[in-house]
């Protein structure tokens, strides 16, 4: 994971750019034939929703100088010295007039922060405030940028998908399940190359372990924040109402601990699976939909839309969003990690349905080979009556586990024999609307 994400590193990956497709390939040239690799391409000026499908941005040169002297910062030297979006310039000027385009991040003194204009024309550069302090008030300055807007409708915006199914092919009726991240932030590891490496992670062990048949295919997104899932998404409106959840994975390889951030709908299935997958790593951390950090979930789970989808991620850390993001602030063991946490969540939702009994009055169990010893597994033999009088198709799977106080994997192996046994039929976990 931290090889693939340090080849992307250094990429000057903004909403629509050369570096961003740059990362795309990797990406896809990392994931096995089973994922079902795929891009799309948006043309700029396409309207999608509310929003535009912005232009390529292009730097052939960018840099700040003393007047008829050296370079003070140059975007070829790092990415973020230059503001993303800034448009042409080339001009020579006063102190005074340059310090309005200049950005720096006071609280770390020695960092370049990260700033972007993209639905508005200006310009600016960003340059350690240690770098901003030393600049002479009296001296003269020249500002050069070099950038272009390419409106190419082939080189638009553009994003990536797997898609991974379960054993024997996709279950139309079963949905999808979403895993998300964004690929976009120039020069930039933890926010979010870190969850780009763990969904893939995640892709690849889907392939290689898939999951049972009947469950949900996993669809994996990986775009520009955003404007991405926007793009995306209203392309496939159709898609919608076969997602049945999500989660957007971030900032994942940072020495922090996990917090969980809830969905809209705040305890639907996803959030509740992904709350007891944290526990058994004894973290506790988690916060209201939005009350964490805001990245795609805010689309996958927003207006028109509502697929409830958590966010996983050790926010906060102190490199946010400064050129001190870098791989060395991530470690292999904590994207491992990361991975785990989301694979055991996906694997937990995807074979996760309401479960409608087609039988009348107590099953037969030993008859039907189905009874459950009380010497192997007391619990659930204890259990065994109380879940069948739970069989009515008004609760899936994860509330009957949770109801009679048993691990999820427990119920779900003894009601897949039901059904197995044609005792059951299995409806998709279709998620409540948010409030
Ligand atoms: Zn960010």
């Amino acid at each position: 994971m931290l090889e693939l994400l340090e080849a992307m590193y250094p990429l000057h990956r903004t909403l629509v750019s050369d570096g961003t497709d740059e990362a795309l390939r990797l990406l896809g040239d990392s994931l096995p034939p089973e994922a079902s690799w795929a891009t799309e391409t948006y043309p700029p000026g396409t309207p999608v929703w509310t929003w535009t499908v912005p232009e390529r941005y292009v730097v052939h040169e960018a840099y700040l100088a003393h007047e008829g002297g050296a370079r003070i910062v140059d975007f070829a030297d790092h990415p973020l010295h230059l503001v993303s979006y800034s448009e042409p310039v080339d001009a020579t000027l006063t102190f005074d007039e340059l310090a309005p385009h200049l950005h720096t991040a006071p609280h770390r003194p020695d960092a370049i922060p990260w700033e972007q204009k993209y639905y508005e024309r200006s310009w600016g550069f960003c340059l350690p405030q240690s770098t901003f302090d030393a600049l002479p008030r009296d001296g003269r300055y020249r500002a050069v940028i070099r950038s272009e807007f390419v409106t190419d409708p082939e080189r638009g915006l553009r994003v990536g998908t797997a898609l991974v199914h379960p054993a024997g092919g996709p279950d139309p009726a079963a949905g999808e399940f979403l895993v998300c991240a964004h690929i976009d932030h120039p020069a930039q590891a933890n926010d979010d190359l870190s969850g780009v490496v763990t969904a893939a992670e995640v892709a690849r062990r889907l392939v290689a372990d898939p999951l049972p048949a009947g469950a949900m295919s996993v669809r994996f997104l990986f775009c520009p924040e955003t404007i991405g899932s926007i793009a995306y998404l209203s392309h496939h409106e159709d898609l919608i109402d076969r997602l049945r959840g999500g989660v957007f994975c971030e900032m994942t390889g940072n020495d922090n601990t996990f917090v969980l951030q809830r969905s809209r709908q705040d305890d639907e299935a996803v959030d509740r699976i992904a709350r007891a997958v944290l526990a058994t790593r004894g973290e506790v951390r988690e916060g209201a939909f939005r009350d964490v950090i805001v990245n795609d979930e805010l689309i996958i789970n927003g207006a028109g839309i509502d697929v409830p989808c958590v966010s996983i991620s050790r926010w906060p850390y102190p490199e946010y969003h400064t050129s001190d993001d870098t791989p060395a602030i991530i470690t292999e063991e904590r994207l491992a990690e990361a991975a785990d946490v989301v694979e055991e969540i996906v694997r937990t939702a995807a074979v996760n349905y309401v479960p409608r009994r087609t039988f009348r009055g107590p099953v037969f169990l030993s008859g039907h080979g189905l009874w459950v010893d009380w010497r192997t597994h007391p619990e659930l033999n204890a259990a065994q009556d109380k879940i069948m009088l739970k069989l009515e198709g008004d609760r899936t799977l994860l509330d009957i586990a949770e109801e009679v106080g048993l691990p999820f994997a427990d119920v779900r192996g003894f009601v897949d024999r039901l059904r197995e046994a044609g005792l059951v039929v299995a409806e998709p976990a279709i998620p409540r609307p948010s409030r």
